[in-house]
């Protein structure tokens, strides 16, 4: 039998609780479902020496400052799971953890929400399922040739498993130039990005970052140019541990190789690099494989929306994915806003 509430939020990380936050002050009844047994969404896995690109403060949920950690600057990931489950906690956010939705159905004047642990009939859904789970690797030419060891920054934990190792990075983006770093004292680094790095300039960090979507979604909300987002400032934010290797001549970037071999990695110019592992630091997706079916996407296959809700069927919304949902919307400081007007959207709906 299934449970019946207002609003099903799938996905129980940063935006998932953000917008229980905003939907318990808004006085809607509403259920947030987490694959994982405990809190802090994607946080749980990163890699050990991950340092968050912004200070505590700057990376804060609607409500409640994250405290400073002691004696850092950026806060770690342990410190940001800290931090979400004493929110979870502290505002009583409805999270049921432990069960994976698989998918929405249309059911009358419901949707329908099939979980691991029974079904849940609701008005809306929020989808705030991150990008975590979907990691994305680019068809490069020889990848299944190569006989050594790939993984993905989903998979990276700490340079210990590859000292020694010839390890080829690949990546220009601050994953890529976090997890280069860790490994340069340990292992044989190459480091390979499609264009030369591009550092943020040292005295800026995810501040500036989310100062620039701030003025952008004003200039866009007054009707006024767009002021181009974030990506003129830089790729990389350069975090202590990055910045040291950086000044040490670790981190010296090599162009983008044109194939793998079954040994390692061939460049254009006939030079080639023998490799024990290749670390793919190339991103995500949108994990949305529970909406499929619903034909939720427009002609040229995107979920279209205005602002974080559905333009084919408003009961559906979209937290956390990155700018689509709104600039910085998939930061923990930059997910308040959107989650705030996910609510109020709902509330209107659901009236
Ligand atoms: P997630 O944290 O991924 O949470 C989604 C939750 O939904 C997870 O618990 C997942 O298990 C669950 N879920 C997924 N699918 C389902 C399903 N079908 N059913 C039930 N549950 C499901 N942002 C910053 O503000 N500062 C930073 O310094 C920063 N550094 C980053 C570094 C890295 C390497 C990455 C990848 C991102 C970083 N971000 C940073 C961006 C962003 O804050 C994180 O990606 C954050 O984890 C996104 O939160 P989320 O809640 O949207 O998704």
């Amino acid at each position: 039998m299934s449970r019946r509430t207002d609003v099903v939020v799938i996905g129980g990380g940063q935006s998932g609780l953000a917008a229980g936050y905003h939907l318990r002050r808004l006085g809607i009844e509403h259920v947030i479902l987490d694959a994982q047994a405990t809190p802090g969404g994607a946080w749980q896995h990163t890699w050990d020496s991950l340092r968050l690109f912004s200070p505590a403060a700057y990376s804060s949920l609607p409500g409640r400052l994250m405290p400073a950690q002691d004696g850092h600057l950026y806060p770690d990931a342990a410190h940001v799971v800290s931090y979400l489950a004493d929110y979870e906690k502290r505002y009583e956010l409805a999270v049921q953890h432990g069960g994976w939705a698989h998918a929405v159905h249309r059911d009358g004047a419901f949707l329908r929400v099939e979980t691991d642990c029974g079904d849940w009939q609701a008005r809306a859904v929020v989808s705030a399922t991150g990008t975590w789970t979907r990691p994305f690797l680019p068809a490069v030419p020889g990848r299944r040739e190569f006989t050594g060891r790939q993984l993905h920054t989903v998979q990276y934990r700490s340079p210990a498993e590859f000292a020694g190792q010839r390890v080829i990075v690949v990546g220009g983006g601050n994953s890529g130039a976090q997890i280069a770093a860790d490994l340069a004292g340990t292992a044989h680094l190459t480091w390979v990005t499609q264009r030369p790095p591009r550092y943020l300039a040292d005295d800026i960090d995810g501040r500036a970052l989310f100062d620039a979507a701030t003025a952008r979604r004003r200039a866009l909300d007054e009707g006024r140019a767009d002021t181009g987002g974030v990506a003129s400032l830089g790729d990389i934010v350069a975090v202590p541990p990055v910045r040291a290797a950086r000044d040490a001549g670790l981190l010296t970037a090599k162009p983008m190789f044109s194939r793998l071999t079954a040994t390692g990695a061939q460049w254009a110019d006939g030079t080639a690099a023998v490799a024990d592992a290749v670390i793919w630091c190339t991103g995500f997706r949108p994990a949305l494989a529970h909406l499929a079916g619903l034909r939720l996407r427009g002609s040229r296959g995107h979920i279209t929306t205005s602002g974080t809700g559905s333009l084919e069927d408003p009961r559906f919304h979209f937290l956390g994915y990155g700018d689509w949902t709104g600039p910085a919307s998939a930061t923990l400081i930059g997910v308040g806003r959107p989650a705030r007007e996910t609510a109020r959207q709902l509330r209107d709906l659901l009236a």
